[in-house]
């Protein structure tokens, strides 16, 4: 195990430490459970106008870039003064993955009272501070849609088996441990101490070998586990877009965004239709706890404002990463060859049967979790699933990998 690991930077953005891309800085603002009031929503969107791109970026771990930052001392104070910079040690590391719709339809545990109790008991660890960037906490309310087999990336979830206890996840696989719902964030802020022990070079567990991450579990869970390793199945699929029925006779809107980026007049529409928003890893955003009527009245407003309401909408089943010109390592601009795709997917009337994701390198950065086609820019034009595809042609190849 390398033990030199300063030898190379952790070069995860965060919202102090910004990242120079070709279009300017970017900053990377963490919520946590992908949780934001609508006044800092609404401050988000100014800080993007003011001082970025105007748009709002969301990511896969359901946290908020933005792009082409001139002052980035001016953003740290206006976040400060929002509440979205509760710890300038840890500001990176609080990255936590919860399943969007808990505590609103569905799931074993409302898990959302263990965020804001992570969240804490992570920025109260002083060890934790210097975790990478890109380690990932989840809480899985039971249904299965958060840090299964289906996405190695989340390093340490716990997810609930029943309405008292969940199994322990480590970058997917279920560890054999059970713990109780008080017990939860304990056991997940000493595996990330473990982790950050036994880490050498490694950035997230699933680069840890079987050893390490032997030592990882034991040092934090003792013998509790069987080590088995098991995979953890994905269970329910993301909630639909549109208008979703709460249990508690409420609803929320679920809208989706185009490649996941909201310009700052549809972010002050979010933030203007309820009270909080919930950023989810499919880079789509829930409002919950709207009458039915004023349910259905948002949906119709955001439609009309370019969000993405209806799941049979080609936009919605099809992502990209930034690609150029504002990334030098793209190999195309993934987002005009994407949004030629889907027009011409909705000309022909044709959905791909499932998700695809254009990339402009081989990082394939913004991959949402679970199965993707996977659109890869090669130079000349695009590998898709690994055949070899003309920019001009991909509707058809997308067409072609199902029909709704
Ligand atoms: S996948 Fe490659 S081209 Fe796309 S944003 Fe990431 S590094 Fe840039």
């Amino acid at each position: 195990m390398p033990s030199d690991r300063t030898r190379t930077r952790d070069a995860c953005p965060g919202a102090l430490t910004t990242h120079a891309a070709d279009d300017g800085a970017l900053a990377r603002v963490r919520l946590p459970g992908g949780r934001v009031r609508s006044s800092q929503l609404a401050v988000l969107a100014d800080c993007a106008e003011a001082l970025g791109d105007g748009t709002l970026h969301l990511t896969s771990r359901a946290n908020v870039q933005l792009r082409g930052l001139r002052d980035t001392a001016a953003l740290a104070e206006r976040l400060a003064d929002a509440g979205l910079l509760p710890s300038a040690t840890h500001e990176r590391v609080r990255n936590i993955v919860v399943s969007p719709a808990s505590g609103l339809v569905g799931g074993l545990v409302d898990v959302r009272p263990l965020v804001t109790e992570l969240d804490v008991a992570i920025c109260a660890r002083p060890e934790l501070g210097a975790l990478p960037g890109r380690f990932w906490f989840g809480l899985d309310d039971g249904r299965g849609d958060v840090g299964g087999a289906f996405d190695d990336r989340v390093d340490v979830c716990w997810r609930a088996v029943d309405a008292r206890r969940g199994s322990v996840l480590l970058a997917g696989a279920d560890t054999g441990v059970r713990v109780g719902v008080s017990e939860a964030v304990d056991v997940l802020v000493d595996l990330a101490a473990a982790f950050g022990h036994h880490r050498g070079e490694a950035w997230q567990v699933r680069e840890l070998d079987e050893a390490q991450r032997g030592a990882v579990l034991a040092s934090a869970c003792g013998d509790r586990g069987d080590g088995a390793g098991q995979r953890a199945e994905r269970g329910e699929d993301v909630v639909a877009l549109g208008v979703i029925a709460q249990d508690d006779g409420r609803c929320a809107v679920h809208a989706g965004l185009r490649f996941g980026t909201a310009t700052a007049a549809q972010a002050r529409l979010l933030a203007g239709t309820a009270d909080e928003a919930i950023v989810t890893p499919w880079r789509s955003v829930l409002l919950p706890g709207l009458d039915p009527g004023d349910a259905a009245a948002a949906q119709r407003r955001l439609a009309v404002a370019g969000l993405l309401l209806d799941a049979d909408d080609p936009a919605a089943t099809i992502t990209a990463c930034i690609g150029s010109p504002a990334c030098a390592k793209a190999l195309a601009d993934v987002r005009a060859d994407a949004t030629q795709a889907i027009s011409e997917l909705a000309a022909r009337g044709d959905v791909p049967d499932g998700a695809a994701h254009f990339a402009g390198c081989t990082r394939r950065c913004g991959r949402p979790p679970g199965p993707a086609v996977d659109v890869l820019a090669d130079g000349d034009g695009y590998l898709v699933d690994g055949d070899t595809v003309p920019a001009g042609k991909l509707a058809e190849a997308l067409a072609t990998k199902g029909r709704r």
